[in-house]
């Protein structure tokens, strides 16, 4: 039986990786925040919270990873902890920039010191790309890196590391560099979830607006129960490499918008706020990725197109709704009926 050690297991990736490897048999350490109680609630609805064992730590405190990786036989970490939202990147620039870097660099530091045949999974990102010129899209695993944005910036530095650690010291260390993916358990911080979440407020009368920013970008968005299958599948290879995680397909969050309201069969142009506060200092135009190193070289079989995405998104969230009724959640209590 293998054992997998997940960092960040409380956010979306985590939950749902949690959900795959215990499918594969694995038992699973999940680590949760030192000094801040851990909201459990996304592990909870895919019934798998009772099936981990958790460890609080503090990814800046070397000595204390050492100390856990000599206690356990750990054969995969994969790392998600992170602070995750470009947007509050530029609020928190250097509390960002500090957890995100140092906790990669501890964490394959503790492997070198402890066991280097730990394999490790870094979360890369799209985001430390920055704004590609267009003749270069789409992305792919060579393309140079020009963050711009405290969150780009951290990522790019953790990945160079990643790649370090792996070509100095021997260590099965790869990246997945994925793009936006998305699911029922997105962060409530995150565009596409407070769309989805208050179109379907919206819907049942629970909301009557919503506020957005910048509607004209265009991103790469993918589904994320499919995404975290290329991650394990990365650390089953032969070799360690890096590999762009995409849908390859780039659409406007308009049109992301649109088909969500669409899809609930309400007038956008009742609902739609654009507030110019909402705008970041700097933002990405357009991204997308070539997924066909992951889809030949991993057999990634990826293919929901845009469409099916959003039918999917929206559907998990109207039974996420009933769930959350149904498990009295805090942020259904406090919940209004607008009149
Ligand atoms: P989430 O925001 O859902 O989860 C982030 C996790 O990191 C949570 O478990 C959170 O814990 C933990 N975390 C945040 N700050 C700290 C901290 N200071 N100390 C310890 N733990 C912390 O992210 P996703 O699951 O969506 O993403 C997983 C990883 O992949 C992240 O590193 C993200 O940056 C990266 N990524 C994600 C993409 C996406 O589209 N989802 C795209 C590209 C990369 P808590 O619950 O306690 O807050």
């Amino acid at each position: 039986m293998k054992m997998a050690m997940i960092t960040g297991i409380t956010g979306q990736d985590g939950a749902y990786l949690s959900k795959l490897l215990l499918s594969k048999g694995y038992n699973i350490i999940g680590v949760l925040r030192k000094n801040k109680k851990s909201n459990l609630k996304n592990l909870e609805y895919l019934g798998v919270s009772n099936k981990i064992k958790f460890i609080k730590m503090d990814l800046l405190d070397l000595p204390f990873i050492i100390k856990i990786l000599e206690n356990n036989n750990i054969d995969e970490i994969y790392n998600f902890a992170a602070q995750s939202s470009v947007g509050l990147s530029f609020n928190t620039p250097i509390e960002t920039i500090n957890f995100n870097i140092i906790s990669t660099a501890n964490l394959l530091e503790a492997i070198r010191i402890v066991n280097p045949k730990i394999k490790y999974y870094q979360a890369s990102s799209s985001e430390m790309f920055g704004n590609v010129e267009k003749q270069n899209l789409p992305i792919n695993e060579t393309t140079a890196f020009h963050p711009i944005s405290p969150y780009g910036t951290s990522k790019a530095a953790s990945h160079w590391i990643t790649v370090n650690y792996r070509e100095i010291y021997n260590i099965f260390a790869v990246c997945g560099i994925c793009f936006n993916h998305e699911s029922v358990l997105r962060g409530y911080n995150f565009v596409t979830k407070k769309i989805i979440d208050t179109a379907v407020k919206i819907s049942m009368g629970f909301a009557n607006e919503i506020k957005l920013g910048n509607l004209k970008i265009f991103r790469d968005w993918g589904y994320a129960p499919n995404y975290v299958k290329a991650m394990w599948l990365m650390l089953q290879q032969d070799t360690p490499e890096d590999y762009v995680i995409s849908s390859g397909e780039a659409h406007s969050l308009e049109e992301f918008t649109k088909k969500v309201f669409e899809k609930l069969k309400l007038d956008i142009d009742k609902f739609i706020k654009i507030d110019k506060n909402l705008y970041r200092p700097t933002d990405l135009e357009i991204n997308y990725g070539d997924n066909s190193k992951a889809k030949n070289k991993l057999e990634w079989n990826y293919n929901m197109n845009f469409e099916q995405l959003i039918n999917k998104l929206v559907d998990d969230e109207l039974k996420y709704f009933d769930w959350k009724i149904k498990h009295n959640n805090k942020s259904i209590s406090d919940l209004k009926i607008l009149k």
